[in-house]
């Protein structure tokens, strides 16, 4: 069985590094080769959670942002939190089946398999400045799709954010001409 420290850590003392760290790495899930970046040994730590959620309102509080649009489902945990931090509204982006009205859809290919998405043709709003937001980038197959939806809607400019990106993968070289960050690099 796998243990990871769990020393308590006031806010003040939490780094990226710190975050970095207590991601837990593990081998070859879901399938073999992967090196699966399991981000719920930070989650349910308070103090990192916060951090996170200050980081990123931070890198966009002057964007005026006015959509945070997430990926199902690892996109939501901060997606909903961070368009609260923002003043933003929520629109998310769903595996195939999930959402309930006319919808667009794009098919796309995984680090480990394939997928499609779907994002609801009412989530357009003139004018809109949109955040996509994930909790991972990998070989950017998911985002480069999610960009497609959320270009249908013609928003104003579209940024991009993630917590972890697996640099070596290069997939913000597949995504395209948009503004990306992330908090850790792999
Ligand atoms: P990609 O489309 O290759 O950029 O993959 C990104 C999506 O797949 C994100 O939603 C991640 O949650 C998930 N993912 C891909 N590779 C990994 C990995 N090595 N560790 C954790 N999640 C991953």
């Amino acid at each position: 069985m796998e243990f990871t420290r769990s020393v308590p850590v006031e806010h003040n003392q939490v780094t990226l590094d710190l975050i970095k760290d207590r991601i837990r790495n593990i081998p070859d899930y879901p399938k073999p080769g992967i090196q699966f970046k399991d981000i719920t040994t930070v989650l349910k730590e308070k103090v990192f959670f916060s951090f996170i959620l200050d980081r990123l309102g931070a890198l966009y509080r002057d964007k005026k942002i006015t959509k945070v649009v997430a990926v199902e489902a690892r996109g939501f945990i901060f997606g909903g939190a961070l368009a609260a931090a923002l003043g933003a509204g929520f629109v998310p982006i769903r595996k195939p089946g999930k959402l309930p009205a006319g919808k667009n859809r794009v098919d796309y290919k995984l680090e480990y398999g394939e997928d499609a998405i779907e994002i609801h043709k009412d989530a357009r709003t003139p004018g809109d400045v949109v955040l996509l937001h994930d909790d991972l980038l990998a070989t950017g197959g998911t985002s480069k799709a999610a960009v497609r939806l959320i270009e249908i809607t013609a928003p104003v400019q579209i940024f991009l954010n993630f917590i972890v990106e697996l640099d070596f993968l290069h997939g913000r070289e597949n995504i395209g001409n948009y503004a990306i960050t992330s908090l850790i690099h792999y």
